[in-house]
């Protein structure tokens, strides 16, 4: 089967959040069990950008509203990555360092799909499928069903993976003129309350959707930002599938970012030694639980509540514990915890940035995870975590639900709490120190279950394959 992904986010070309990771990840497996799968996704300024040995492979000419442009694909010379990787450059729009967050990317996303549909249209074959990816992508099935330049891509099938329903894309009705000339009757497929919104196209255009775990697409009927009643309406070609972990990238014994390295025998004297390297970095006492919190600041992932919940950790639990986070996002959460750890130096540090050396050393030195998530459609941090051998606590919601089982429970390994909040991250936390502080046996018990899990993509590459194969004509 030939398999296109579009993705605005790749691992290891760009990647910001887990969207990076599964692009990075579900192709090469989609490879590995035989099929032929390829990445296209738009040409930032990245390391991996000027590592890499690349070969034109198109040139072309087209327009987005009237903006017109020359674009250029790029193949990715030596197969790298697993699989074949595509780079579409377009001067001026795509060409710039960071993934999002300019004033024009509703401009730049549509001129790269844009330029993806005008190059597909010179190619002499068809592909099995197309594979859309979040809403960078969510205008393609629109476009190749009623966008009259690409009308003769109409009958390739579709498919668009939600990987967060937070972030739609949405644009006034004064953008639609991006689009290439279209089907006017057919503007109600692009449309939800009043503005042109991909994410919600997709989901009516595409000819299956999937979401990133079972409990995320059950939750998306009654939270999603505004397309509760969508979801509802169109849940009969929607199918949960959680995402795996790439367990090359993601290997405690060969971890490329670690120096020691672990399977189950040896896992307590190496975890040990890592963290003992994190708590010299950081400067806090190694015999004393680590915490850690790693992700984007910002609400989704509760971290407004961060500052207040671990300013009362120090005081509930003084000098039981330390705390290292890693992220960053909403600068007043930046300057909150900043503060924090200025005040507890000992128990709190805090490292602002994208660091992707690091985040491997604290999932294999930690003894905890948190994630109080407030919306989680899979999460990776948890199975990172648990890959390595460090308990998750994270709250009850998407995906993270359909992963962590409840140490209260029989078998269970992990903590969850229900509510986004200062009272339960600290309830968890108590729970947690009580196993560390008198039950290190437990704590070995759970950690060795967890090393034993098998979380790789080989268990939901067939999955995916199964919704291919029910709309390949
Ligand atoms: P989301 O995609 O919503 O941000 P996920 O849990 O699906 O959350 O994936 C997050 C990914 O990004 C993980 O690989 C995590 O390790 C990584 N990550 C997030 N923030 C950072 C950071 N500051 N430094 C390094 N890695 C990070």
């Amino acid at each position: 089967m030939e398999i296109i992904h579009l993705s605005a986010e790749c691992y290891p070309v760009a990647k910001v959040g887990g969207l990076g990771d599964v692009v990075g990840a579900l192709p090469k497996y989609q490879c590995k069990a035989g099929h032929y799968a390829k990445v296209v996704m738009p040409l930032y300024i990245t390391p991996f950008l000027n590592k890499n040995e690349w070969t034109e492979d198109f040139t072309g000419h087209t327009n987005v509203g009237d903006r017109w442009f020359d674009y250029k694909i790029f193949k990715e010379k030596n197969n790298t990555l697993g699989f074949d990787l595509y780079l579409v450059d377009i001067n001026g729009l795509l060409d710039r360092e960071k993934v999002y967050g300019y004033d024009d990317d509703s401009e730049r996303f549509t001129a790269f799909q844009i330029a993806f549909l005008h190059w597909m249209n010179h190619w002499e074959h068809k592909p099995d499928i197309i594979h859309c990816h979040d809403h960078h992508t969510a205008l393609i099935p629109f476009m190749m069903k009623y966008c009259y330049a690409f009308e003769n891509l109409s009958d390739i099938p579709t498919v668009f993976t939600i990987h967060n329903a937070q972030y739609q894309g949405w644009m006034g009705w004064d953008k639609s003129f991006y689009l290439p000339e279209w089907d006017t009757w057919k503007k109600g497929l692009l449309e939800w309350d009043g503005l042109l919104n991909p994410l919600a196209s997709a989901i009516k255009n595409a000819w299956r959707v999937t979401t990133v775990s079972e409990s995320y697409l059950n939750e998306l009927s009654y939270q999603s930002k505004g397309l509760e009643q969508l979801f509802e309406m169109e849940k009969n070609k929607c199918v949960g599938i959680l995402n795996g972990i790439d367990a090359e990238v993601w290997n405690p014994a060969t971890d490329l970012f670690l120096d020691h390295h672990f399977k189950i025998k040896n896992a307590a004297k190496s975890k040990g030694l890592i963290k003992d390297e994190l708590c010299r970095k950081f400067q806090f006492d190694p015999s004393k639980p680590l915490f850690i919190f790693i992700g984007r600041l910002v609400a989704e992932k509760a971290a407004d509540i961060l500052p207040d919940a671990f300013l009362s950790t120090m005081y509930l639990f003084p000098n039981r514990l330390n705390i290292l986070i890693l992220g960053s996002g909403d600068e007043l959460v930046e300057q909150q915890l900043l503060k924090l750890s200025d005040h507890f130096k000992d128990h709190i540090h805090v490292e602002i940035g994208y660091q992707e050396a690091l985040s491997h050393q604290m999932y294999a030195g930690a003894d905890f995870l948190l994630m109080p998530s407030r919306v989680e459609p899979c999460g990776l941090n948890q199975m990172y975590a648990m890959r390595y051998g460090t308990i998750p606590m994270v709250r009850n919601t998407g995906g993270l639900r359909d992963t962590v089982k409840d140490m209260g429970e029989e078998d269970g390994w992990g903590f969850l709490f229900n509510h986004a909040s200062v009272e339960d991250i600290n309830h968890t936390i108590g729970r947690a120190l009580e196993l560390y502080e008198t039950d290190q046996e437990k704590m070995k018990k759970v950690r060795e279950k967890m090393l034993r899990f098998d979380h790789s993509w080989e268990n939901s590459i067939q999955h995916y394959m199964e919704v291919y194969e029910s709309i390949i004509v």
